[in-house]
Order: C-alpha cells, then sequence, then structure tokens
C-alpha cells in the first residue's frame, strides 16, 4: 500500500503540528500539537482525533513547545500506547509543560462552565487533565541526536540539532524499500527551525539527499534585519528605557522556555552595566521559573558565553512561584518589569497584568515573539483599541511595542537556504506550520531557484497524499475535512463578533450627547430587528 502522510494539524496555520504516516506494517505519529488561536481552531482539540489513537504505533516529538506536543495527554487518555520518542531536553520540558498545560485546560473549563451554567448550557469537560498530563510522561523515551532508532516495523529515525529550542529536532525518517527501485523512502521533518544567529542555541543541522522536505513556514514571508547580539541587546536597551520614561510598568509576555531566559540574560547584563535603570525584574511564572532550572541543569547543551547559574543569583531577579506573590506585585506603581506567560496572551498570568495595567497610558507591553493570528497579542499588535480579557473589555492606553531580534524562528531567506541545503530533494516539499502569506511567500522564494515549482506543495487541513509515488499523489480527505479550508485560514466569525461589539462601544461612547446614543441604539435595534 505504500506510505501516506495525513496533515492533521499545521496545515496554513501555525499550530497544531500533527503529521500521521501510514505504512502496512502501521502507522506513527509526527507530533501531536494543540490547535490555539481563532475558537474554530481551538474546537479541534475537543473533537475526536481524525485517526484512531489505538492503531499508532509510536510519536515521534520535535520539540516540546505545546503547539506541538500538546495534545499528547489526550492521545495516550484515548488509547495510544507506544512510545513518544523526543530528546532528552524535549523530556524534560515536556515533563512540566504538559501538565502546565494540563492544569490550564482544568481552569479554562472550569470558567466556561460558569458562564455556560449561567446560560443554561450543558457542562464541558477539560480535553485532558494535569493528572493525565502526569500520567502520559510515562511513554516518553529518551534518544540522542543523530542516532538512527527503529520506531515502528519497517520505518526508522534519526534526530538532527534544529536549534529552535533546548531539545529541539528535525526528524529524519526512513521507510524500507519504499523508495526507488527498493532503496528506502527518506523523509525529512522540520520541526520548528531556529535562525541563524540565536542566543542560546547551536545552528540547525539536518541531512540532504532526501525524497520528502516537510518545512515548516512560521516566517516564510519576512526578511528580518540580521542582528548581532550587541545590537539586538541596544534594542531591548532602548525598549526599556523609553518604558521607565513612560513610568509604569514594563509587561512582557514570552514563551516560559528559551525567550524568557534569553531576555533575562540580556536584561540582567544590561543592568550591570548601567545601560538601563535597574528594577526588579519579575518571573511571574511557575513555568518559567522550572524552566529556567532545566536551562540551568542542561547548560552543558547551551552556549558556554553565557553563564546560568550568575544569572539567577541577580539581586534584580525576582521569581514569584505562588498565586499570593504573583498577585502582590499588582499593588505596585511605577516602573517594574514583568515577565510572564503566555507568549501569545492567550492564557496565563500575563492576562492579569494586561488587565492591570492595558488602560494605563503609562504602562508598555513589549511583544517579544510571533503573535499567531486570532490571538490577543496579534489584536494588541494590530493596534487594537479596546479588548475583551475573561469576558471584561479593556482600553487600550498602554504603548504598544514590538521587537523581533528574539524570535525562536529562522526568517524567510533562512528557511530558503534551510531547504536548498537538503537537496537533492528528490520528489516533493510539503511547506506546513505557517498562515497563508507567509506559506506563499515561502513557495516564492524556493520556487525556480531551490526547487523545481511542480514539487511544491502546500497541503490544506486533513489532505492526504501518496508518497511511494514518483511525485506526491493527493489521495483525498479520507474522513473528510474536519474544517472547511476558508475556516482554517480566514478570522472567525468569534472575533468578528468582539470586533463588531468593541466598534459599538466606541461609537457610543464617541456620539456626542446621550440623545445621538440613542438614535444610534435605535438604528442598531432596526437593523437587527430587520433580519428576523
Ligand atoms: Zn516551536
Amino acid at each position: 500500500m505504500g506510505v501516506t502522510v495525513h496533515f492533521c494539524g499545521a496545515a496554513r496555520t501555525v499550530t497544531g503540528s500533527c503529521h500521521l504516516f501510514k505504512t502496512a506494517s502501521g502507522s506513527l505519529l509526527v507530533d501531536c500539537g494543540l490547535f490555539q488561536g481563532p475558537k474554530t481552531l481551538k474546537a479541534l482539540n475537543y473533537d475526536p482525533f481524525p485517526f484512531r489513537p489505538v492503531n499508532i504505533g509510536a510519536v515521534l516529538l520535535t520539540h516540546a513547545h505545546i503547539d506541538h506536543s500538546g495534545l499528547l495527554p489526550k492521545l495516550i487518555r484515548e488509547g495510544f500506547h507506544g512510545k513518544v520518542i523526543a530528546t532528552q531536553g524535549t523530556v524534560d520540558l515536556c515533563s512540566f509543560m504538559l501538565p502546565d498545560a494540563g492544569s490550564i485546560q482544568e481552569s479554562e473549563v472550569v470558567t466556561l462552565n460558569r458562564r455556560n451554567a449561567a446560560r443554561g448550557r450543558a457542562e464541558v469537560t477539560p480535553i485532558y487533565t494535569q493528572a493525565d498530563a502526569v500520567a502520559s510522561l510515562a511513554a516518553f523515551r529518551p534518544v540522542e541526536y543523530e542516532t538512527w532508532i527503529d520506531v515502528i516495523p519497517g520505518v526508522r529515525a534519526r534526530y538532527w540539532n534544529a536549534g529552535h529550542l533546548l531539545g529541539s529536532a528535525s526528524i529524519e525518517i526512513e521507510f524500507a524499500g519504499e523508495g526507488t527501485a527498493g532503496a528506502p523512502l527518506r523523509v525529512l521533518a522540520s520541526g520548528d527551525i531556529g535562525p541563524d544567529a540565536k542566543l542560546l542555541q547551536p545552528s540547525a543541522e539536518a541531512p540532504s539527499d532526501v525524497d520528502y522536505v516537510i518545512s515548516e513556514s512560521t516566517y516564510g514571508a519576512t526578511d528580518r534585519p540580521s542582528v548581532t547580539s550587541k545590537q539586538r541587546r541596544e534594542h531591548l536597551a532602548n525598549e526599556v528605557r523609553g518604558a521607565h520614561a513612560a513610568g509604569g510598568a514594563l509587561l512582557i509576555p514570552a514563551f516560559a522556555v528559551e525567550r524568557t531566559q534569553e531576555l533575562l540574560v540580556d536584561l540582567i547584563a544590561l543592568m550591570g552595566r548601567g545601560d538601563v535603570p535597574t528594577a526588579p525584574i519579575f518571573l511571574d511564572s511557575p513555568l518559567a521559573i522550572r524552566a529556567t532550572e532545566v536551562f540551568r541543569q542542561n547548560a552543558s547543551s547551551l552556549d558556554p558565553e553565557i553563564d546560568v547559574s550568575r544569572l539567577l543569583a541577580s539581586p534584580h531577579l525576582r521569581f514569584t512561584e505562588t498565586v499570593d506573590e504573583s498577585k502582590a506585585i499588582a499593588k505596585l506603581a511605577g516602573f517594574h518589569i514583568i515577565i510572564a506567560g503566555s507568549g501569545m496572551c492567550e492564557a496565563g498570568r500575563i492576562r492579569h497584568h494586561l488587565k492591570r495595567w492595558l488602560w494605563n497610558g503609562n504602562a508598555t507591553v513589549l511583544l517579544v515573539g510571533f503573535q499567531a493570528h486570532g490571538t490577543l497579542g496579534r489584536f494588541l499588535a494590530e493596534g487594537a483599541k479596546a479588548v475583551r480579557i475573561q469576558g471584561d473589555e479593556i482600553k487600550v492606553a498602554a504603548r504598544i511595542r514590538r521587537i523581533d531580534d528574539y524570535s525562536g524562528h529562522a526568517d524567510g531567506p533562512e528557511l530558503a537556504r534551510w531547504i536548498a541545503a537538503r537537496r537533492p530533494v528528490h520528489r516533493g516539499v510539503f511547506l506546513v506550520h505557517g498562515e497563508e502569506l507567509a506559506i506563499a511567500g515561502l513557495s516564492d522564494r524556493i520556487a525556480e531557484r531551490i526547487i523545481p515549482p511542480a514539487q511544491i506543495f502546500r497541503p490544506l487541513l486533513d489532505d492526504i497524499y501518496e508518497l511511494s509515488t514518483s511525485i506526491p499523489t493527493p489521495v483525498g480527505a479520507v474522513r473528510g475535512r474536519r474544517l472547511a479550508p476558508e475556516s482554517v485560514v480566514a478570522l472567525d466569525w468569534h472575533n468578528d463578533m468582539s470586533k463588531l461589539v468593541l466598534d459599538i462601544n466606541d461609537q457610543i461612547e464617541a456620539a456626542a450627547d446621550d440623545r445621538a446614543r440613542r438614535v444610534i441604539i435605535r438604528r442598531l435595534r432596526r437593523a437587527l430587528e430587520s433580519e428576523q
């Protein structure tokens, strides 16, 4: 029957990474990530998988980020009993990131059920609990980089450092006898690729001479000016000085792992040299605190120039582990720095701090990572005048600033170079894990110059391709698509609704007087009634 690949996630989106490979002797997954962003997409997390978990022989996990690993506890709860193969760094990070994700699922459902009860709707159960996540860790098996391991009968794999995150990997997979003239069929799944010059990680490595490359495209349309670590620190210093001059808190929503540690390294160095005013830096994230500890343990695999132990001892750095400590920060006025998750402001303690500070023109929010379509971070980045947090409308008066220098992802030219270095690529390149424009941008960058356009594929969610043929052959979505392609790529109606409510509020507030306000409300009411 050959080999097929089913793109179960991260097709025209950056979240929910999951590729299902099927052979005559069994099935395996590369990644099993959580969908994030628009509600329509997040709803997929609650739906059944588009395959039977019990039939999956093994999972090859590229790295610990939740959009790659976050549905593993659900997979295991629903009957998967194989191994999750990952590097030691990934195993260490998942050992607390997955339980943390479980507790987020539990608390989100508590909030949702409170609202549902008030509206007389049925109770929802969490996708999985913290206990499910802890139980799932028993399935993990560590693997060394650059060492072949047997996965399922007839399939072996080898992990390469992807330079994206502690433990991150691109995974080379060989399907015995499925390639040209009985040779193995060789597939390379990129995972997420790090940029060329990253603070704590080496550059990405991977083999060449493969049949297929499945490449991420997150920043495929972006050409980032290359910066040295000195310039990057200088950009950060400018932002810190600006926030200090504004006089309020500096909030930095950051991914708990890696981005947070990079920021800490630079902030403490800047304060130490007197380049920015000294102030307390609150690391307000139990997850980030634990991640910082994992970094300390894995210091030998990181850049030897950085002394993680000295860093942790800085008098400026305060770890706020408990909820009470976290709440105490909210009482502070004046300039201080708070780093908290999540990086796209979708969950975690950053949402409380945003609620406390967003309406205040003295505060600064500094966005340092990728902000996916439909997330609160993306709305802020795009200049929303008001946002909704936990059902409350909050005006945005704070300074919203952004630096891209700390990205964990390669930009367009770097991704194109990474793909070029894999040549010869005999059969095809699949571009996944990117929004529509990013994938189109990367496709333009590599078409002709690097890969013949006919060999570039941009799968939609739930597309299935036969790989054993001389070029990849679409075999259609066997069980049908879970979502219409347009609802994957467009902002869904929930976002349109939020925007409408905010616009109505704006108009009504901006009206000259109460009489004018009543006129607007009457007109809206008439428009509504004419629809019935
Ligand atoms: Zn990642």
